[in-house]
């Protein structure tokens, strides 16, 4: 088929994206189109991006090892500082061995190519990030997808040898946290190695230390743990971290860390000062947990249709994908800015309104945001 014929059946069925372009950006505030909006979109949970202590640790590191690293970290792309934020990271995340990789994406890709093949039967949640299914792909092992936190449809679906068993810690379009501790049941009674991407949780949950933690697991539970840095880090890359021989498999194996550029020396010096910033202030998680309260309770008597969620990913449940579009952009002129999250992100005739909360929201943001969706929703029915 022709490329503008493919283009025309993408517009045909709503699913066409455009960039919303940010021209400056203020804490939870950014302009967009010379409008001054509340992000409601960030993953930047803690709002820690624009701290100057992640800013100066990032000028510093500049300063000393330039803009980028310059090569693989096979080659001459690894610095002292890769080397200290891993070995930071391990610390704090309780964990033998950590491994930095450019983004959670690739390191998803990377070590589900490097963990299993085709001889293989790996588990998945329906609802795993895209990363991870392609990994999974990728690997040429045998996917057994279970439906979304459904202990018992996987233990149905299991048959045979279970080589692995994979899932997110807090489910990124739902909000929802994982039955972490049936999984590690289940991976134990089949020998199976479970690995959570909790990409959502870290920072937020468990102290800090993550949806594992706030479940009451351990390594020896979760051999294997991804956390990318893009998100309550506010910064770019991922950690994997976990059991030594585990976490050295995957750094000897994985295509994506030695076929790519290292991360930039400025990131993990950035991610590193964040972490500081996070073990320091423990206030602002604590204020971004009564957030999502606030915001839970606000949504109840407004009776909107939302997930039940404690944390920062709420979801506005719409259900027709023009709707949640029309909402989303009558929502930005009246600045507030949020995406309509529409299928194939989530399954059909599920589209809705993404929240993500972050630390430096107030209550009143959060009760003007819900009562706009509220006024303007009723005014397209
Ligand atoms: C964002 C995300 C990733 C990808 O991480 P990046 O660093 O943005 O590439 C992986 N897994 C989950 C669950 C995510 O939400």
């Amino acid at each position: 088929m022709k490329q503008s014929t493919l283009l025309e059946d993408i517009k045909q069925q709503g699913l066409y994206r455009q960039h919303h372009v940010i021209s400056e950006r203020q804490h939870t505030q950014v302009k967009i189109n010379q409008k001054n909006c509340i992000n409601f979109c960030s993953n930047d949970y803690l709002s820690l991006s624009m701290l100057s202590e992640l800013k100066q640790a990032t000028i510093d590191a500049v300063n000393t090892y330039g803009v980028g690293s310059g090569a693989s970290p096979w080659m001459s792309g690894y610095s002292v500082l890769h080397q200290q934020a891993e070995q930071t990271f391990a610390e704090f995340m309780q964990r033998d061995k950590a491994i930095l990789f450019n983004s959670g994406f690739t390191a998803n890709i990377g070590l589900m190519a490097a963990l299993f093949d085709k001889t293989h039967t790996v588990a998945m949640d329906k609802f795993n990030h895209a990363s991870l299914i392609d990994g999974l792909k990728l690997s040429g092992a045998k996917h057994l997808r279970y439906r979304h936190n459904d202990m018992q449809h996987l233990r149905q679906r299991i048959n045979g040898e279970l080589k692995g068993l994979v899932t997110e810690g807090v489910f990124s379009m739902q909000g929802t946290i994982a039955d972490l501790k049936t999984l590690a049941d289940i991976s134990h009674e089949h020998q199976a190695l479970l690995i959570v991407d909790d990409a959502h949780g870290v920072g937020v949950l468990g102290g800090g230390l993550g949806t594992v933690a706030h479940c009451g697991l351990t390594q020896k539970q979760v051999p294997l743990l991804v956390c990318p840095l893009g998100k309550a880090f506010a910064a770019q890359g991922a950690v994997i971290a976990g059991q030594a021989d585990w976490v050295d498999l995957v750094l000897q194996k994985a295509r994506s860390y030695c076929y790519s550029t290292a991360i930039p020396p400025m990131l993990a010096a950035a991610s590193m000062a964040s972490l500081q910033v996070l073990q320091q202030q423990s206030w602002r998680r604590e204020k971004l947990l009564e957030l999502i309260e606030y915001f839970q309770q606000c949504a109840d008597e407004l009776q909107l249709n939302c997930l039940p969620s404690v944390t920062p990913i709420q979801s506005i449940m719409i259900g027709d994908n023009e709707i949640a579009l029309q909402l989303s952009e009558q929502l930005l002129q009246r600045g507030f800015f949020l995406k309509a999250i529409r299928p194939p992100t989530v399954p059909k005739g599920t589209a809705r309104l993404r929240v993500t909360l972050n630390t430096d929201h107030t209550p009143e943001q959060i009760k003007s945001l819900l009562q706009t969706v509220t006024h303007c929703y009723d005014s397209l029915l």
